[in-house]
């Protein structure tokens, strides 16, 4: 069986994990700090502040806003649950937007979609492909969405407009216009969980890049505390000798990264562009070559003027094909002992969703996106080889169901 997503775990990675084992240190410590400045290098921003995961840095950032009951926080319908549980956890309420052909956020849709009650717009680089973010910053900063923002705490009256937050799971690497994922937006989060691109088992990033007057180093600081209990010292700083007095001044959460992990993160931030990345761009031009000679393919955007993904998901869509169709074709390759996937089942057509009254009939792009989409093993010990198994066993299937 030919695995979807299993992470790279050679030689390095054990030898790193081991010397942060053996270093006796095994909270956040050396090893955290010096992998948030080694992501603080790579996105070329400000300050990193590494969290357990994306959705805790998700919402860490959205309560540090101020996000709360009442508020509305703009999300494409087609993304992953973690985008719209952080709000519902802050208690606001999600105002889900539909897709665009190339599966993100259709930017065109969001105006409409802002009121006065809307804080922030957390746009997703679906698969890796980066949004329209110069879209996006342009229309948070015009005149007449400008003056329809009513800020309601101190964070949201210095930024005097909505947030920009960008769920980057999956865009490690990309870019836009030049610049990285991570620097596009006022901040951005990534994830390190076991089948994105960089791994660290399970663990996140959050990129602060806010205009002036914001202090991302300051914000760093104070977020550093935050993400661990509120408590003024972290546990590393007091093990110094008599240095053990603090205070807890509010209520924090317990979003830190361990050194662990951090290790894991430092062994392939280093072999990232130039191995992982090259890696997964060879995979995703192998099937676009073999693929792309069949009339029913529609394949995937991912290098295109101003924009490359981070190749994290192929997304394959068949041509006029129907829901139904997509699952057999699916069931006939998995006959074929190779596994894929489905990113993603759009959040209005599930249950949670669909009871809060979200209907998919509201995002005719996002289910058609959706019911022809078929995602593809891309992961780097996938060899030449068995992606041309792949390949043949979407082929053979897709063209099983479209002779029947
Ligand atoms: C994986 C994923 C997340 C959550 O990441 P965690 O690190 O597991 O919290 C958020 N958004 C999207 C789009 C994802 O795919």
């Amino acid at each position: 069986m030919i695995p979807f997503s299993p992470p790279r775990i050679d030689q390095k990675i054990i030898d790193e994990v081991t010397a942060a084992l053996k270093s006796g240190w095994i909270t956040t410590g050396p090893r955290t700090k010096l992998f948030e400045n080694k992501l603080k290098e790579y996105a070329d921003v400000p300050a990193v502040l590494c969290t357990s995961s994306a959705t805790a840095g998700l919402e860490l950032m959205l309560r540090w806003y101020g996000v709360k009951e009442g508020d509305e926080v703009i999300v494409p319908a087609y993304t992953y649950c973690a985008t719209a549980n952080v709000i519902l956890h802050c208690g606001a309420t999600p105002v889900f937007i539909d897709s665009g052909e190339d599966f993100n956020i259709s930017v065109k849709e969001i105006e409409k979609a802002i009121t006065e009650k809307t804080k922030v717009i957390i746009p997703v680089d679906l698969a890796g492909f980066p949004c329209c973010y110069d879209y996006i910053k342009e229309l948070v900063n015009r005149k007449n969405i400008v003056d329809k923002f009513v800020p309601a705490t101190i964070e949201q009256k210095k930024l005097g407009r909505i947030m920009v937050l960008s769920d980057a799971a999956h865009s490690l690497g990309g870019v836009y216009k030049g610049k990285k994922v991570g620097s596009l937006a006022d901040i951005t989060v990534y994830s390190f969980h076991a089948v994105k691109n960089l791994t660290t088992a399970e663990g996140g990033a959050v990129c602060l890049n806010l205009p002036e007057p914001f202090n991302n180093t300051e914000l760093y600081k104070k977020l550093c505390i935050i993400s661990l209990h509120g408590q003024s010292k972290d546990a590393l700083s007091k093990l110094e000798i008599g240095n053990w007095k603090y205070d807890v001044k509010e209520v924090g959460y317990k979003y830190n990264m361990t050194d662990i992990q951090a290790a894991m993160g430092l062994a392939e931030i280093e072999r990232y562009d130039d191995d992982m990345l090259v890696k997964r761009k060879q995979i995703f031009d192998k099937y676009s070559e073999m693929l792309g000679k069949h009339t029913w393919a529609q394949l995937p955007e991912y290098e295109i003027k101003n924009k490359t993904s981070s190749y994290h998901a192929f997304l394959l869509r068949i041509k006029n094909i129907n829901e139904d169709q997509r699952d057999e074709i699916i069931s006939k390759i998995f006959a074929q002992e190779v596994s894929v996937n489905v990113h993603f089942i759009p959040l209005p057509m599930l249950s949670l969703y669909k009871g809060m009254g979200f209907d998919i009939k509201n995002y005719p792009v996002a289910y058609d996106n959706f019911s022809r989409e078929i995602s593809l093993p891309v992961y780097y010990d996938l060899t030449d080889a068995m992606v041309e198994t792949v390949a043949n066993a979407v082929i053979s299937a897709v063209e099983k169901v479209l002779s029947t």
